[in-house]
């Protein structure tokens, strides 16, 4: 018998109500090796209630104690953090390495929240008018829910909930059905660290679960990340159903290369960029743009590195890239590879046909690099997520600007240059919201925020750092005056300073 993923209510595993199960695969080797839940309406509803009953009391817990819950999670990542990074490569599939690297930027938001007594601290004036004085307060929303996609199972959840939590609010999870083995042992290390129960719920499922969700009345506030379909039906659905909603969407990052870049340096970030967990990154480079002569020199140095590229099972050390997540993703993937071929684009190295000795139902594609591609073929415009490269050939700086800023998406973008003038300007101008310069995958410090610009974001806030704090709180001001008989009498004016 597979094991089955539950999910986890008020402090405890539950197997739920729906009778539902889905299979979680072991991308590289292409076999069920569990099962999940998935929540139904009334096993939604249960979470919420659990949640909503927490709030009462972890809204007024003092914000050191909140603060020393996340001190001692932390510590408890540490001590787990390989049990999690083999978690993801089971479930997920990309290497061991990669996975540990998740973990750590996943801690690093735990660590900011850990620091939520200053970070929440309001403002005071004092005299803004004669004897008044005014505070700001940054208070707790309610219940809190997160929805978030399988490509970083233990990384996207913490952009959210432990900043939720550290601000006083309770939170209900609904990771992807693919990927979901990590979202219970962070649940499970939450209980350990000491947070009350009811205050972190972790519901397993697909739309069934996101619709309750969206519509019960007693969610406050919704962090949304996935593509951006979904991600536009999430903000659309929950701010009309009153919520404050934050959803962040699918990308298309283009890094320019220069013609007085080091091309050896941009070779190798355009590797790790755009290969690196098979493609499967929302700030993964999926195009290079050319300026010049950089193309032919670029691409020389770049084909026998991708060539060489080491694919194999996330546990193997000596892999470089693993399996894509599921079947259907290796065949969505795989079918773009296909349309670029017929929409004319040069494909210069075919990853197609990969088989791997002992993992033949492994989900592998090796790596592909497309050149001479253009702005209207769709392999250019869509999102494809999996070791595809396009190269893109632009004359000069401000054509190669022109092509990202036409572009629907602008989550991450970057140059490759020493020229610091063309730096600045690019950095300056550019339409995208987080840029790397001579940085492929520029993925903000948990203290600063990420969140992408035009259709990569639905709704004004980005997730951690400042932006998450403000996202998890609202702003309340306070204008008090302790009048000690003075009567002035009724006032119909706008009250103003003399
Ligand atoms: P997805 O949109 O398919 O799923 C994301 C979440 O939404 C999952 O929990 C899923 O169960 C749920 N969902 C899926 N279909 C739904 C529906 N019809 N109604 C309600 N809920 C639904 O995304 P994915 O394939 O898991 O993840 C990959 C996508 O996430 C890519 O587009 C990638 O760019 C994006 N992503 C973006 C960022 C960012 O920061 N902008 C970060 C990571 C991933």
């Amino acid at each position: 018998m597979a094991e089955i993923i539950q999910h986890f209510i008020d402090g405890q595993e539950q197997a739920g109500t729906s009778g539902r199960l889905a299979d979680v695969f072991d991308p590289a080797t292409g076999e069920a090796t569990k099962q999940v839940a998935m929540a139904s309406t009334q096993d939604v509803e249960t979470a919420i209630a659990a949640a909503a009953e927490a709030f009462k009391t972890w809204r007024y817990t003092p914000a050191l104690r909140r603060a020393r819950v996340m001190f001692r999670f932390n510590e408890l990542l540490i001590e787990h953090h390989d049990e999690l990074a083999g978690l993801i490569t089971a479930e997920h599939g990309k290497t061991f390495s990669d996975a540990q690297g998740e973990v750590t930027r996943g801690r690093e938001v735990v660590e900011f929240a850990c620091g939520i007594t200053h970070l929440q601290k309001g403002e005071y004036s004092e005299n803004v008018g004669t004897n008044v004085d005014s505070y700001s307060l940054r208070q707790p929303l309610g219940v809190c829910a997160g929805i978030t996609p399988f490509n970083f199972p233990v990384m996207v959840p913490m952009w959210m909930y432990p900043i939720a939590i550290a601000c006083g609010n309770t939170f209900v999870l609904k990771p992807s059905e693919k990927d979901p083995s990590a979202s219970l042992l962070m649940a499970k290390l939450l209980k350990q660290a000491g947070l009350p129960d009811g205050v972190f719920n972790v519901v397993n499922g697909d739309k069934e679960a996101v619709d309750t969700l969206l519509t019960d009345p007693r969610i406050a506030a919704v962090s949304f990340v996935g593509s951006t379909p979904i991600a536009e039906y999430i903000y659309q659905t929950g701010s009309h159903h009153g919520k404050r909603v934050q959803a962040l969407g699918g990308a298309k990052n283009h890094m320019i290369v220069m013609p007085d870049a080091d091309l050896e340096q941009a070779a190798d970030a355009l590797m790790g960029a755009a290969y690196g967990s098979a493609g499967e990154r929302c700030m993964a480079i999926s195009v290079a743009v050319t300026v010049g002569d950089a193309a032919d020199k670029l691409l020389q140095i770049l084909e026998p590195k991708i060539r060489n590229l080491k694919v194999g099972p996330g546990l193997d050390p000596e892999a470089e890239m693993g399996p894509l997540v599921t079947a259907q993703h290796f065949d969505k993937v795989h079918s773009y590879v296909d349309l670029g071929v017929e929409e004319g684009a040069d494909l210069k190295v075919d990853g197609r046909g990969l088989k791997l000795q002992g993992y033949e139902d492994g989900y592998f594609l090796g790596p592909c690099l497309f050149d001479n591609v253009e702005t209207d073929m769709r392999i250019y415009n869509e999102e494809i997520f999996g070791p595809v490269l396009s190269v893109v050939r632009r004359d000069d700086f401000e054509g190669a600007m022109k092509v990202i800023d036409e572009h629907e998406y602008g989550n991450g973008t970057a140059i490759f240059t020493r020229d610091g003038e063309a730096a600045r300007t690019f950095a300056e101008r550019v339409q995208v919201g987080m840029v790397g310069i001579n940085v492929p995958i520029p993925v903000p410090m948990a203290f600063h925020s990420f969140g992408g610009w035009k259709r990569s974001i639905f709704g004004s806030h980005g997730v951690h750092g400042t932006e998450g704090i403000h996202f998890y709180t609202a702003l309340k001001t306070v204008t008090s005056r302790w009048p000690t008989g003075i009567r002035s009498g009724a006032e119909f004016v706008m009250p103003t300073m003399k």
